[in-house]
């Protein structure tokens, strides 16, 4: 057992304690959080200091071409952009999926035309799977999408669609053959569809949290797309997206560790400056005992999320590890945040507060990518109880 971080851990917060500190202010964000939008130049900035490669190889213009070290490093990433900017946190996440989806899946022509500009910072693609008949129940998605003459036609609808008003295209999930053999989960391709074009409308949701990612409704309406933009093998796009389950899960956690340290931060500074009686608050049990309970949870939750990580990169089996570090990390940054706005008493619930914007996106956590209650469905049966759903 060795618990001491490599240099280049402290490195990679550091840069991005300065990132902020330089480039975005409180006053920045919230802005951009009320405006429900990331303007694209910061992609571009963090394709120059090489956050966007971590999951790209080195002969695309990445850093790494080894999912494994990538993870651990992307998960520190996560947890700092999260302590400033959870928003922000979220849609790198999607920007490291697609990474890996190209690198394990794309053709050649997809790997050399995406993965270089997406290390640059000038290639966003969206992740269109939930659709209004269910997200836990992604199997029951009804978009379709059909060859017509030399291109696919994608006809459907989508719902919650991070970054799709942003993004160049959608990999949209749809049916394009039959069940097989009864198998839902048969016969679904990733169709890499154009967002701007005509077929394709979009509508931005008004999210009460992670308001910035930019999470929208998405209308498909004879899209078209050309022959060679299933990414993977057609008809097994629902396989070539569980393979990126528990990176998924990971960094997902990484996000609620940094909420969950940001928020702990904000309070007991409060904690320290803020008088009541003649004393700091922070010196009344009621005040410093539920702090002690944040600080404790949050080193829980970030070993765990280290572990899984850690497991992801030397290839080993991490499921149960990611899953139990999503669980954990977003439950405790919910409960976090409640405790910490607590001891702001009314400045808790002022705007201009970055823990109200910590609270509201915290709530994403426990239903997203997916709910905690299926995050337990899968651990129970893989503690050998009957499957229960
Ligand atoms: C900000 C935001 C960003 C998102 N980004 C994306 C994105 O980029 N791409 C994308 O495709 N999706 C995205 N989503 C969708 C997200 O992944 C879904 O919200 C999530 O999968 C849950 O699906 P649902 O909301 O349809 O809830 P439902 O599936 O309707 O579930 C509702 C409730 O029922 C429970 N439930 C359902 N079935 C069971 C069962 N068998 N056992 C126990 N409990 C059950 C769930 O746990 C949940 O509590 C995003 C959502 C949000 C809010």
């Amino acid at each position: 057992m060795n618990f001491k971080a490599p240099e280049e851990h402290g490195l990679l917060r550091d840069s991005v304690r300065r990132f902020f500190a330089r480039n975005l202010s409180e006053t920045q964000i919230r802005t951009m959080d009320r405006e429900r939008r990331i303007p694209r130049d910061i992609w571009k900035e963090f394709g120059e200091l090489g956050w966007l490669g971590l999951s790209v190889p080195r002969e695309f213009g990445g850093s790494d071409g080894d999912a494994g070290t990538s993870v651990v490093m992307g998960a520190i990433l996560c947890e700092e952009l999260s302590r400033q900017f959870p928003s922000l946190a979220m849609d790198w996440v999607l920007l490291s999926m697609t990474a890996r989806l190209f690198r394990e899946h794309g053709s050649a022509e997809q790997k050399a035309e995406y993965l270089p500009r997406l290390a640059r910072g000038d290639f966003i693609m969206a992740f269109g799977m939930t659709e209004p008949s269910g997200g836990t129940d992604i199997l029951s998605l009804t978009t379709r999408a059909a060859m017509e003459g030399n291109q696919w036609s994608v006809n459907g609808q989508k719902l919650f669609t991070t970054f799709a008003g942003e993004a160049d295209a959608i990999a949209v999930l749809c049916r394009t053959d039959p069940i097989e053999n009864g198998k839902r989960a048969r016969g679904l391709s990733l169709v890499l569809t154009p967002r701007h074009q005509k077929g394709v409308e979009v509508r931005r949701l008004e999210l009460m949290g992670m308001r910035a990612g930019g999470t929208s409704e998405v209308f498909f309406d004879d899209a078209r797309a050309p022959s060679d933009a299933v990414v993977g093998q057609r008809g097994r796009g629902w396989y070539h997206l569980l393979s990126s389950l528990d990176e998924e899960r990971i960094l997902s956690a990484a996000i609620y560790v940094g909420i969950a340290a940001a928020a702990l931060d904000i309070a007991v500074q409060y904690a320290k400056d803020r008088s009541a009686f003649g004393r700091p608050i922070g010196a009344y049990q009621a005040v410093q005992h539920p702090l002690v309970e944040v600080a404790t949870e949050l080193a829980q939750i970030r070993l765990l999320t280290e572990k899984a990580a850690w497991l992801l990169s030397q290839g080993r089996d991490c499921a149960g590890d990611a899953a139990m570090a999503k669980l954990a990390a977003s439950e405790t940054a919910v409960r976090a945040t409640d405790r910490c706005m607590r001891v702001l008493g009314g400045y808790g619930l002022v705007e201009e507060s970055a823990l109200e914007r910590l609270f509201r996106d915290a709530r994403l956590g426990p239903f997203s990518p997916i709910s905690n209650e299926m995050v337990k469905n899968f651990l129970g049966e893989k503690m050998g109880l009957p499957r229960s759903y």
